[in-house]
């Protein structure tokens, strides 16, 4: 029979009326003759209180026995699940990440999958079994300790299954019901797309848009995983949600799918360091060691040898990105004037795989930030995106001048 993935977050299964309803959905997949892999992530809001026990106990704390703790939430709603649909007489039974076993690396808290093998549940599909349930964000690692997959895993869970099983799809039931524009808490003319590139979806996913966890969709490009979005708060046609799925299987061709947008980050300048062969590695090696997501980065014109460096990262890095930076000059790896940051920024981007092949998109872009004011503090551009940096307190305003140049509220 063929497999469905489907996948419920932390919102659609918050309770036991909200499983209920869940439950319910599956049954209607089973109906039709899919043999269905149910994801599950824990009840909305335990995660966050589990990694806070685990905080509130140990500062400095052992790696494992986070994950032994955070990926418990999974553990609930997975036996949950599946003792609903046996309610329902649908044949179900949950499986924990080590029983499948879902093999990972040993990178506890971010470990990335390694195997899925496919034969421990296939038997119970070939006995009968309609419905696996597993619980979503969690692993074993080669020594056998539980892992996690990073905050918002479960959706790295799903579309790995779906690869594994060959899935016919992988639907993601979360609280909005589907990928939008922009975000409609910003402006109320975003529109639900019904299909977005998996290049946009990465676009849009890593600039800020939360719907899908970054991974996720990296993962389902590389195996064409075809993954719908869609809103587990609605009665659902096969037609419903966002499809993300490949660049040839869409036919609009618009320059610009979406903006994007991320409101907490902080630019940082390191004014007058020496322009010699390797000071970027000097600068930036430092920072990847401490763990700063570096962004955009630019490289003033120097003079008389010397240059400005600027670089954007999440606000939250300031402290550590100082340390790193700091701890580089007193070693004598680099040697700067001062270093400025800036924590009022926000990130604001279009993207669109129609730029690839339509010019004066940036241009228009820039007259339209220019009309309203805005300055920009930072460009950078990549094939399907450009981005700049702007004041924070600009940010909506900015989203929603972008969003009406480029006329997304038209289909
Ligand atoms: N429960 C985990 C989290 O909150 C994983 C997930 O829901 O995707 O990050
Ligand atoms: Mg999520």
């Amino acid at each position: 029979m063929p497999v469905l993935v489907m996948k419920f977050g932390g919102t659609s299964v918050a309770t036991l009326d909200r499983i209920r309803r869940a439950a319910k959905r599956v049954g209607v997949e089973v109906a039709k003759g899919y043999d269905v892999i149910v994801i599950v992530s824990a009840m909305s809001g335990k995660t966050n209180e589990l990694v806070g026990w685990v905080g509130e106990t140990s500062k400095f704390y052992d790696a494992r026995e986070y994950d032994a703790v955070v990926s418990s939430g999974e553990n609930v709603t997975a036996g949950l699940m599946a003792l609903t649909l046996q309610e329902m007489d649908v044949p179900a039974r949950s499986w924990q990440g080590w029983q499948v076993p879902l093999k990972t690396n040993s990178a506890h808290s971010q470990a990335r999958i390694e195997e899925i093998p496919t034969d421990n549940i296939n038997a119970k599909f070939a006995e009968g079994m309609r419905v696996a349930v597993v619980a979503g964000f969690q692993g074993i690692s080669p020594e056998g300790r539980i892992t996690t997959l990073g905050r918002g895993g479960s959706d790295t869970t799903a579309v790995a299954f779906a690869a594994a099983f060959d899935a016919e799809r992988c639907d993601i039931y979360t609280d909005v019901d589907g990928v939008y524009t922009t975000d409609p808490r910003i402006t109320d003319k975003a529109r639900k797309l019904d299909k977005i590139a998996f290049e946009e979806m990465l676009e849009l996913a890593s600039l800020g848009a939360k719907v899908l966890q970054t991974r996720s969709v990296e993962l389902a490009m590389r195996f064409g995983v075809r993954l719908r979005v869609l809103s587990s708060f609605e009665e659902q046609s096969d037609e419903a949600g966002t499809l993300v799925c490949a660049e040839e299987d869409i036919m609009e061709n618009r320059p610009v799918s979406g903006i994007a947008f991320s409101r907490d980050e902080a630019k940082m300048t390191l004014i007058s360091i020496a322009d010699r062969p390797g000071i970027a590695a000097a600068i930036f090696g430092p920072l990847a060691e401490a763990g700063i997501n570096v962004d955009m980065i630019v490289q003033n014109i120097s003079e008389e040898g010397r240059t400005d460096m600027t670089f954007s990262c999440p606000v939250d890095q300031v402290a550590r990105a100082e340390k790193a930076l700091n701890t580089a000059k007193e070693a004598g790896d680099i040697n700067f004037h001062a270093l400025v940051a800036d924590t009022n920024v926000a990130k604001v981007s279009a993207v669109g795989i129609g730029m690839r092949s339509q010019s004066g998109v940036a241009a228009q872009m820039f007259k339209t930030l220019s009309d309203e004011g805005i300055n920009i503090r930072v460009i950078a551009t990549s094939e399907i995106k450009i981005s700049v940096l702007i004041d924070r307190k600009y940010m909506e305003l900015a989203v929603q001048a972008l969003h009406d140049t480029f006329e997304l509220e038209k289909a």
